[in-house]
C-alpha cells in the first residue's frame, strides 16, 4: 500500500498532508520499530515549535480553556498560529487511532486546517505514554506546528510529568475543586510557569487567586526567579483568554531572555535520553537473564524468592563478561 514508508509520511505531513499526519502519529503511539523511525525523522526536521503543557484536576476546564485558548490564537490576526493540540489520557486504552479522542468538544476547529487536535491514549505501559507523547509532539513540530499545546487529563504522577515537560507549563484550578494547598500537595505549583483560577463565574475566584499568592509566598520561587503570575478565566465564555495568552508569551520572553529556554530543552533531552536508556537496558537484561520481562523479576521479589539486590545482580549479569571474554583493547604494557 501506498504512503506507509515513514520517511514518505514525514515529508507529506511537513508538506501539509493530515492525514500522513495521523498515521505517524498512530505509529508513534504503537512504538516499537516504527516508532523509533519515525521519531528519528522527526527529530531532524523539528525544533521550531513550543511547547504548551496545561494540567489540574479534572473538571477543572482544561479541556474548554484549551479550546479557548486555540480560538484566541487562530482569530488573532496580526500573528495566527498553526497549533496541535495533543490529549494525553493515562486511564484510556490504546485504541490504534484518534477513535476515543478528537474530542467532541474540540470540534468547533474542525474546518480550520490550522489546528490538529489528537488524543493519546495508554499502551498500558505509563513510561510508554510519556515517551510517545515526546515523539508526538516532535512530529506535530516536524509538521510545521508553531505551537503545541500538550493537554493532560488529571494529576496523577505521570500527567504531572507529561505536562511539566513543555516550555511553558499552565496549571488550572477552579475554585471549586480546592485550594492552593492542594495545588501544592498534588506537585502543581513546582512545575507552574502560569497559574489559572478558571471558572470565575461561579464565583470564589478571588479567594483562590488569594490562596494561591499566599502558598507562592510559602514554597514559591527563589528571588529573582520567574514568578508564576495568577491569571483568571472563565473558559467557555474566553474571558480572561488573552491575558492567559500575555502570560505564556511574557514566559517564553522571560525564558528566552535569560538563555533558559535552551537549558530546559537540553536538560528534557537529557531526561529522555535517560529513560529511553533506561528502558532498553531493562529490556535487555531481562532477556539476557533469559526472565520474559523486568516485572517478571519484580514479581520474584514481590513473592519474596529474591531480595531488589540479588535481582540486581541477576539483571546485570550480562554487563559483565565472563574473564577471557573481555574485548576491548589489551593493557598497555
Ligand atoms: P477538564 O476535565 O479539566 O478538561 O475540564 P472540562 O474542560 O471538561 O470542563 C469541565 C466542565 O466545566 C465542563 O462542563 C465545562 O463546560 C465546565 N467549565 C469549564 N470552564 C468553565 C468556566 O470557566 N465556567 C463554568 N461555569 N464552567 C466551566
Amino acid at each position: 500500500m501506498r504512503g506507509r514508508d515513514p520517511a514518505e509520511l514525514v515529508e507529506r505531513a511537513a508538506g501539509g498532508d493530515r492525514a500522513a499526519l495521523a498515521r505517524l502519529l498512530t505509529l508513534v503511539e504503537r512504538g516499537g520499530d516504527g516508532a523509533r523511525q519515525v521519531a528519528r525523522l522527526a527529530h531532524q526536521r523539528a525544533g521550531g515549535a513550543y511547547t504548551i503543557g496545561v494540567t489540574g484536576a479534572p473538571g477543572a476546564g482544561k479541556s474548554t480553556l484549551t479550546h479557548a485558548l486555540v480560538r484566541h490564537l487562530r482569530q488573532d490576526g496580526r500573528d495566527r498560529h498553526e497549533v496541535g493540540v495533543l490529549a494525553v489520557d493515562p486511564s484510556s486504552p490504546f485504541t490504534g487511532g484518534a477513535i476515543l479522542g478528537d474530542r467532541v468538544r474540540m470540534t468547533g476547529h474542525a474546518a480550520d486546517d490550522g489546528v490538529f487536535i489528537r488524543s493519546m491514549a495508554s499502551r498500558g505501559h505509563l513510561g510508554g505514554l510519556a515517551l510517545a507523547t515526546r515523539d508526538a509532539v516532535r512530529v506535530l513540530d516536524a509538521a510545521g506546528f508553531g505551537l503545541v499545546v500538550v493537554e493532560t487529563v488529571g494529576v496523577g504522577q505521570v500527567e504531572v510529568a507529561i505536562a511539566g515537560a513543555a516550555d511553558t507549563t499552565v496549571v488550572v484550578v477552579s475554585p471549586g475543586w480546592g485550594d492552593a494547598v492542594q495545588a501544592s500537595k498534588a506537585g502543581l505549583l513546582e512545575i507552574a510557569d502560569v497559574l489559572v483560577v478558571n471558572k470565575a463565574d461561579l464565583g470564589g475566584a478571588e479567594a483562590a487567586v488569594r490562596d494561591l499568592e499566599n502558598v507562592l509566598q510559602l514554597v514559591g520561587p527563589s528571588p529573582g526567579r520567574w514568578r508564576p503570575p495568577v491569571v483568571v478565566t472563565s473558559a467557555p465564555a474566553g474571558t480572561g483568554v488573552a491575558e492567559l495568552w500575555q502570560a505564556v508569551t511574557g514566559h517564553r520572553a522571560a525564558l528566552e531572555a535569560t538563555g533558559e529556554l535552551d537549558a530546559r530543552r537540553r536538560q528534557r533531552l537529557a531526561t529522555e535520553l535517560r529513560e529511553v536508556v533506561l528502558r532498553r537496558l531493562e529490556d535487555q537484561a531481562a532477556t539476557a537473564a533469559g526472565l520474559g520481562s523486568f516485572d517478571a523479576l519484580v514479581d520474584e521479589i514481590v513473592a519474596g524468592r529474591l531480595d531488589p539486590w540479588s535481582a540486581a545482580d541477576v539483571l546485570l549479569t550480562f554487563t559483565q563478561p565472563a574473564a577471557g571474554e573481555r574485548s576491548g583493547p589489551p593493557p598497555p604494557g
